[in-house]
């Protein structure tokens, strides 16, 4: 077969699983509300936790940033590309995650892939929950460390994986977990991190701008210091609204990326006025609690009208609550119903989650209402009644 022949049969074989991936075309902000060609829907499936990426302040201090600095930053940080933006938004980083420094980076995955690469190689271990973002996954598998992975939040499981010789360990793991809402047990992880003189790399991308008293994550929540969790690691796309992310900790972490981290050294730095948009973002977040209550308030409103419905929720007490409807197939079907009823929710299948767990990925943000609430949940009993029967799990 010619590739152009392969590539084709690889691309019907997916058909045939019901695991193609389609994209849809946006044709507004992104919001509780979205436009996608004709249609309207009500929007279940973004990560904009706060409503954040289409606020009012944040789309000014984009735009003036961008009069004034213009559009592209023209190079990579350790040439000509390192704005004052870019520079006061890590200082801001640094603080609000009570850590020496912080490091801007283009995005989570080229974060995660330089740090792992960058702090493991040949003779050194790191273990990773298996559920982890597929971005520390491979971050893991290129470092050339020997690779483990824990059973899914399971202790005893990581200690196991510890007990190899090895120079350097680290144990990697998602604060919240992006498919299941369900949060990682830091202390605990961390005091075997110390047991086993390993480093723990926290990946905090769905509880930076939530969790917490002032919204700087599950380590500030669990109250875990730079000595508990030496390298931290936040995105600025989802509950931050705009793009990028960080990683933060000790000035010798912070030096080691910029002196050897590739994806740092070797890309383009992100846009100065996406700098200045993501500090207004720290702004709102650090200045008031306003859009994390009413986002707890959605979270418990829908997690007790779902308790009295048939379908089988995750226990998850963050935005990300995940629907198990286990057959691809038949959440497929449930999603495209919906869809055709005016409501977005993302439809997970393998090989993002476990085989025989696909599901509907409910995410709640800051800019729904209590009536959109009402409204999804009452279309999820009726397409449950419709598709899911007990044959279908
Ligand atoms: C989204 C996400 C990333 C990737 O971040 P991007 O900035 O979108 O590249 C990494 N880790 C986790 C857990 C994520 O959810």
């Amino acid at each position: 077969m010619t590739i152009e022949q392969q590539l084709k049969q690889a691309l019907l074989d997916r058909h045939e699983a019901h695991l193609y991936r389609q994209r849809k075309v946006l044709l507004s902000a992104q919001n509780s509300r979205v436009q996608v060609n004709a249609q309207h829907y009500l929007n279940f499936a973004s990560n904009d936790y706060l409503g954040l990426a289409n606020h009012p302040d944040v789309i000014t201090a984009f735009t003036e940033a961008a009069a004034r600095y213009g559009v592209g930053s023209g190079a990579s940080h350790m040439v000509i590309g390192h704005h004052e933006q870019h520079h006061l938004l890590e200082q801001e980083l640094a603080e609000f995650t009570g850590r020496e420094r912080a490091l801007l980076f283009a995005n989570g995955y080229a974060a995660n892939l330089a740090c792992l690469n960058v702090l493991l190689g040949q003779g050194d271990l790191v273990a990773e929950d298996k559920l982890n973002h597929a971005s520390l996954l491979d971050g893991g598998l290129s470092s050339g460390a020997k690779f483990r992975r824990y059973l899914h939040c399971d202790l005893n499981s990581l200690e196991k994986m510890l007990t190899p010789k090895a120079n350097r360990k680290i144990v990697v793991t998602d604060g919240v977990f992006s498919m299941d809402g369900d949060l990682a047990s830091l202390r605990e992880i961390s005091q075997i991190c110390q047991q086993h003189n390993a480093w723990l790399m926290v990946d905090d991308a769905h509880g930076f701008g939530v969790l917490g008293a002032t919204g700087a994550g599950l380590c500030e929540a669990e109250n875990l210091s730079a000595n508990d969790v030496p390298v931290l690691m936040g995105t600025l796309g989802k509950a931050f609204g705009t793009y990028g992310a960080f990683v933060a900790g000790s000035e010798t972490l912070i030096e080691t990326l910029i002196q050897f981290a590739r994806p740092y050294i070797y890309s383009t730095a992100l846009p100065p006025a996406v700098a200045a948009a993501t500090r207004q973002s720290l702004k709102i977040i650090r200045e008031g609690t306003g859009l994390r209550n009413h986002l707890a308030e959605l979270i418990r409103v829908f997690r007790e009208k779902m308790q009295k419905t048939n379908l089988e929720l995750l226990t998850s007490h963050t935005a990300i609550q995940p629907i198990i409807i286990g057959n691809q197939e038949t959440t497929l079907k449930v999603a495209q119903w919906l869809q055709e009823q005016g409501v977005l929710v993302g439809a997970i299948r393998p090989p993002t989650v476990p085989a025989g767990t696909a599901r509907l990925r409910v995410t709640l943000t800051a800019s729904h209402s209590l009536e959109d609430i009402d409204s999804l949940v009452n279309l999820l009993i009726d397409a449950n009644e419709r598709f899911v029967d007990s044959s279908a799990r």
